[in-house]
């Protein structure tokens, strides 16, 4: 293994085997880290602080510029100024909620693809502007540690889907980095903590509130094994909404006129509320000036503000807890992360709701970068194996007859995974099969998300049902889903990676979730309709098969059977499901005894001639 003389910037010289970088690729802010002797640390790029604005401004003479500057950039030139990048990961126009409110253009080229950004004259995607991000990220480090990197580890929120992965992968390949894994922030969180280093058996949650996003996830880590029991959360909520309250409470308080006010005053209210916010973790008042405006803030009325956003948090932690089907007095661990986290009447009330103390020695807006590190220096080969087990948020599956999903991975599944089912035909002489893939939990398709299709070409002609068709969802270790199908008489095989353009917001997931609870009902009744109608659409074949093949029947048994079949068809058409039961079992009772007699004489007609 190949030993890398690295020259910090202190002068000092490291000897590791290689250095794989982490990064907190974030909604607000990005960060990067490394293990540098045993230690994670994450790169400063001023004296007080590592974080990275994640803000992309094009500049008029065509140079990209990221961070601190660009953000500087975002009230004088919105359309060339590019933020919260990461709400549109993976994403179709379609999926979008709150698109204007965001300053820059998204473009609608069609519902089904990926969005994409316009400045000036060019589009962009996602998955590029996030690579600037990765660049810029790289370049810091690069200079940091004089030597240039190729490997990382970019953590995400747990509940990103696979298209929000596939992307987030995909801007690292772009930014010239080999993205070795992809981690969950909460499983980072963790890590930072040390939490998983050792064999001990744990279940911890892990409270995440930044500027704009609430994560809670709640883990199992037994022998250094990550597993995501649950996780919850609001896309859009965060310190950015403290701010706002501030905001209006001085709004109310001063009866500003809201016509009055320019966007700088407006820009001005939002300073000093975020300064206000900080300021109250250590003081009782805040006091500042807008002009000839004095504005005022008590703790007391600043904790008025901030109850009802802990309050929702703190329902979400509920439903996690739920979900994971454990109380809090089953925790051991309770990690706080995100700069939101430092509100000191946050951290009593989120130790008083989980009956314990709260872990907050990091640096809560560190730690995610800090554990990704240690997750990159795991997999250089400096530290011990630590494996990492996530859960697929929502249940995979295919189409099968009559629209109905068929799951082949549930939901909260552990990952890696690879699960699989087998098929046949419906028709005789069937060459193709088409496999659409779907994500959701309703039990008609059409109510799931599509994430994909392929076709499984040249079966051989078989009779319908002879094929045995295998078919394999594999999800690896970063949430990525290939589907293989088989045919395994024939061998004939067909593979895809799902690289959804559809991707899926937390809000569109829960929405899909409490949609499966609320028709689960009405689903279960057109499911078994669905079935009765496949199972009496293949009894009528089988009938008209048998007539067909069967010439030694009577002609009155003939009539019967194509008068029972006749009525079958006409209840399939027309009929609920216990009418088609009921029009199968009549058919069934009548051919049964045929059947039987078409069986002896088959039997009789192939020992015939034979030596016994
Ligand atoms: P993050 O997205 O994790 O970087 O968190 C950023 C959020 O943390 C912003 O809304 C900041 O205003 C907020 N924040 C940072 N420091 C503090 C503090 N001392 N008290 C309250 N909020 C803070």
């Amino acid at each position: 293994m190949a030993k890398i003389s690295i020259n910090m910037k202190e002068g000092k010289i490291n000897e590791q085997k290689e250095i794989i970088i982490g990064i907190d690729l974030g909604t607000t802010n990005s960060l990067v880290a490394i293990v540098n002797e045993g230690k994670p640390e994450t790169i400063k790029i001023n004296d007080s602080s590592s974080l990275v604005p994640s803000i992309i401004h094009f500049a008029d003479n065509g140079k990209v510029v990221v961070g601190a500057e660009a953000k500087t950039k975002l009230i004088t030139h919105p359309l060339h100024t590019i933020f919260s990048i990461k709400r549109l990961m993976g994403k179709s126009y379609g999926d979008l909620s709150q698109k204007q409110s965001l300053g820059y253009q998204i473009i609608d080229d069609s519902t089904e693809s990926l969005v994409k950004i316009k400045v000036g004259d060019t589009f962009y995607s996602p998955i590029e502007l996030s690579a600037e991000i990765l660049k810029e990220l790289k370049k810091i480090v690069e200079a940091y540690i004089d030597q240039p990197v190729s490997k990382t580890v970019i953590t995400v929120p747990a509940y990103f889907n696979d298209a929000q992965r596939q992307a987030t992968k995909d801007a690292g390949k772009l930014a010239g980095l080999n993205v070795l894994r992809i981690v969950n922030e909460p499983t980072a969180a963790s890590l930072a903590y040390g939490i998983g280093l050792d064999s001990s058996t744990k279940t911890i949650a892990v409270y995440d509130l930044g500027g704009g996003t609430f994560d809670i996830s709640i883990l199992r880590i037994e022998d250094g094994v990550f597993e995501v029991l649950s996780t919850h959360g609001d896309t859009y909520l965060g310190g950015d909404d403290i701010d706002n309250a501030i905001t209006r409470f001085w709004i109310d308080q001063y009866k500003i006129d809201m016509d009055q006010m320019d966007s700088s005053l407006r820009q001005e209210l939002r300073i000093k509320s975020e300064e206000a916010k900080i300021t109250l973790s250590d003081n009782d008042t805040y006091k500042a000036n807008i002009g000839t405006l004095n504005l005022e803030i008590s703790k007391i009325d600043f904790t008025k503000l901030v109850t009802p956003i802990i309050d929702k948090t703190i329902e979400l932690c509920k439903k996690a807890l739920k979900d994971a089907e454990i109380n809090t007095s089953d925790l051991d661990q309770i990690v706080l992360v995100g700069g939101s986290t430092r509100i000191p009447e946050l951290q009593s009330r989120i130790s008083d709701f989980f009956g314990q103390q709260v872990f907050t020695e990091l640096n809560p807006d560190e730690v995610v970068a800090l554990g990704a590190a240690i997750q990159a220096d795991v997999l250089a080969g400096n530290n011990k194996d630590v494996l990492l087990l996530d859960i697929t948020p929502l249940s995979l599956g295919i189409e099968t007859v009559g629209g109905l999903m068929d799951v082949i991975v549930p939901r909260n599944s552990k990952i890696p995974i690879k699960a699989g089912r087998n098929y046949t035909t419906s028709v005789d002489g069937q060459k193709n099969l088409k496999v659409s893939v779907f994500q959701g939990e309703r039990d008609l398709v059409a109510d799931n998300r599509k994430l994909g299709e392929f076709i499984l070409k040249n079966i051989p002609p078989m009779p319908a049902g002879l094929p045995k068709i295998s078919i394999h969802f594999i999800i690896d270790a970063d949430g990525i889903l290939r589907v293989k199908a088989l045919e395994e008489r024939s061998n004939t095989e067909t593979e895809i990676e799902i690289k959804s353009q559809y991707g899926l917001s937390e809000e569109e997931m829960a929405k899909m979730l409490l949609d499966s609870m609320q028709h689960a009902t009405e689903d279960m009744k057109i499911k078994a309709l669905i079935e009765a109608r496949n199972e009496g659409n293949g009894i009528v074949l089988a009938t008209n098969k048998f007539i067909e093949q069967n010439g030694w029947l009577e002609d009155q048994d003939k009539t019967e059977l194509l008068k029972l079949r006749d009525q079958l068809i006409h209840q399939l058409k027309q009929g609920d499901k216990d009418d088609i039961n009921g029009a199968m079992e009549t058919l069934n009772t009548f051919s049964r005894p045929l059947a039987e007699i078409a069986l002896d004489k088959n039997v009789a007609k192939a020992l015939h001639g034979k030596d016994l």
